[in-house]
């Protein structure tokens, strides 16, 4: 029995890495997803070869499986795709709640065990955290609680809870079986409530550029989570997912503070950047373009840079954007994709639009490879984006996008801005870009406005 369940783990853990090895191209990724599920089913399966367990509620295990397939199955079939950035946190922040569970639901078959109490309280507390946190998260995605305060309180308010956590965590790592009346089980769960209000206050008044790398941060502490609570229960299929997880997740938390100019500690205590709305302040009048005039312009540049954000995925017009690049390209344009680190809402948001579109991958440049060649650019059309294009991130010490690097489309002969009014974008910081003298507005749905523009091309 053991022999099976540690090959077949062996066998999924395979799976795992080479479904991330092919995740990393958009043309490999569906395969990488379809080993990475065939992997964690074999896992699920192996799990059922459990000498020492007596499986006397089977029927209750076979039921919540049943019923957690049924209900992903839904989501993932019904979910839109702009809120695939709060399904995945959902689903992160699941995670999280189900270590902390297995944590305090194992406990009782390992009274006394210290081992146990030190990997599971861990796991337990990181679990809480990621869970509360990605909740909240989830929340702010979806335009809640936009009017969070910074506030340099709520860093003291973390760090108490913090040192609360590590006291607690120490009592309890003595003193496995009994502290002094209070039934360790007790103290187990008054830690993994103090790690979801570290996980609430530490993510409330996060918002701006700094949500990209809280995510990233849960993501990790989720697979760090799993990884440790796989050594209290002695999973090594646990073990080895929450790993994987967990250093992806790492790295990508240090990719993404490294895009936004942020350091990770500074985020981790919170307060950082806020999700503040700003009021317009009118600096001056900004300038429409008709897609006629738009779609002259379009046809008789050299080269055009397309910066796809927000607004493209809302409007689901990333096959509208191919098709304007291939006509556009039939007359002897060049066209190419400046891709931001956090344009969206999820990392990679718009790579994944834009292969969904078959978007040539070759054509898509990061930031630091394309933000030279804005200043050789007719004209840089921006379909839906907002933040990563504003430039009080280099110029505003007050916004809370200061310091996020951006594509630098002023550099462009011609600025085209696609998107249906003045309002700001998810850092709720006024653009002012929208007034510079370069620049033409192109109101309207993404979508719709392309069509019209691609219409006028093929008129021309
Ligand atoms: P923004 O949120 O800054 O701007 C999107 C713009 O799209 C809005 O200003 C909106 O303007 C416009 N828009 C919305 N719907 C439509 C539509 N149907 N047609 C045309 N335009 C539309 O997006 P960016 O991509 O520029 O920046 C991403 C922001 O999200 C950053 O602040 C980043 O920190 C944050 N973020 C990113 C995450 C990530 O991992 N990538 C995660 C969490 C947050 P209007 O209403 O006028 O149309």
């Amino acid at each position: 029995m053991e022999f099976i369940r540690e090959t077949g783990y062996l066998l999924s853990a395979l799976l795992f890495i080479i479904g991330i090895k092919y995740m990393s191209n958009p043309s490999t990724a569906i395969k990488g997803n379809f080993l990475s599920f065939i992997g964690m089913f074999i896992a699920v399966v192996c799990s059922f070869f459990y000498t020492q367990v007596h499986f006397d509620n089977i029927w209750f295990i076979l039921f919540a499986i049943l019923l957690g397939g049924v209900v992903g199955n839904y989501l993932a079939n019904s979910v839109k795709f702009t809120e695939m950035p709060q399904m995945v946190s959902f689903f992160n922040g699941m995670g999280g709640l189900t270590i902390a569970l297995i944590a305090i639901i194992e406990f009782f078959n390992n009274i006394g065990n210290r081992f146990f109490v030190i990997s599971a309280g861990f796991s337990g507390v990181i679990g809480s955290i990621s869970f509360v946190g990605s909740m909240l998260a989830m929340a702010k995605l979806w335009g809640f609680f936009e009017k969070a305060k910074k506030s340099s309180l709520i860093r003291i308010f973390n760090l108490i809870i913090l040192i609360l956590i590590i006291i607690f965590y120490v009592v309890l790592v003595l003193n496995p079986q009994q502290i002094v009346g209070i039934s360790s089980f007790y103290l187990l769960v008054f830690l993994f409530l103090l790690g979801g209000l570290l996980g609430l206050s530490g993510v409330f008044p996060i918002g701006g550029a700094d949500m990209p790398v809280v995510i990233a941060l849960l993501n990790a502490f989720t697979g760090l989570a799993a990884s440790i609570g796989g050594f209290a229960i002695n999973n090594n299929a646990m073990i080895v997912s929450g790993t994987l997880v967990g250093a992806s997740g790492t790295i990508l938390t240090f990719l993404m503070a490294k895009a936004m100019n942020r350091s990770v500690f500074s985020v981790i205590l919170g307060g950082f950047g806020v999700t503040k709305k700003e009021e317009i302040t009118s600096k001056g009048s900004v300038q429409q373009i008709t897609p006629e005039d738009a779609a002259v312009l379009l046809v008789y540049s050299k080269k055009v840079i397309i910066v796809p954000g927000y607004g493209m995925a809302v409007s689901n017009a990333q096959n509208e954007v191919h098709e304007l690049e291939e006509i556009l390209e039939k007359r002897g344009v060049e066209v190419k994709y400046a891709i931001h680190p956090v344009a969206g809402r999820m990392p990679g948001h718009m790579n994944v639009l834009l292969a969904e579109a078959k978007v040539d991958y070759s054509k898509l440049y990061e930031m630091e490879q394309i933000n030279p060649e804005f200043r050789n650019t007719d004209v840089v059309l921006i379909v839906g984006a907002n933040d990563i294009v504003n430039p009080a991130a280099k110029n505003n010490p007050n916004s809370p996008l200061y310091g996020m690097p951006i594509l630098e489309v002023d550099q462009a002969e011609n600025i085209i801005f696609m998107k249906r009014s003045l309002n700001p974008g998810f850092a709720g910081v006024e653009n002012e870009l929208f007034f510079n003298p370069k620049t033409r507005m192109l109101f309207g749905d993404a979508k719709e406005t392309l069509k019209k523009l691609i219409q006028e091309i093929k008129n021309i």
